[in-house]
């Protein structure tokens, strides 16, 4: 079990409080080494369970966030990571759905 504390992610279609799930990346590779399950709490990330695909290399590994709900990419950039905008967006994105109705 990891602790990752000072991240949180907000899903911009479900919003805060959602489980995520991360893909583990090696830079050449073009399939994850694992998948971690991971679950958010008031003061960080918990890797609850790791799904190991293959062994992992030597080498610098990236992780690639989505929303256990829905499956969205809930991060890509590390400046996205603002609690704060990441709610914005959300919000807009509810918004723009009333909208459209
Ligand atoms: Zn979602």
């Amino acid at each position: 079990m990891s602790f990752l504390p000072e991240l949180y992610f907000v899903c911009p279609n479900c919003g805060p409080f959602v489980r995520v799930f991360a893909e583990v990346l090696g830079e050449k590779a073009e399939n994850p080494y694992a998948v971690e399950l991971i679950e958010q709490g008031e003061h960080g990330l918990t890797v609850c369970d790791k799904l190991q695909l293959k062994p992992e290399k030597e080498e610098e590994l990236s992780k690639i966030y989505h929303c256990g709900n829905c499956g969205y990419l809930v991060h890509s950039r590390i400046l996205e990571l603002d609690p704060v905008d990441q709610i914005e967006e959300y919000l807009h994105h509810i918004y723009r759905e009333n909208e459209s109705n």
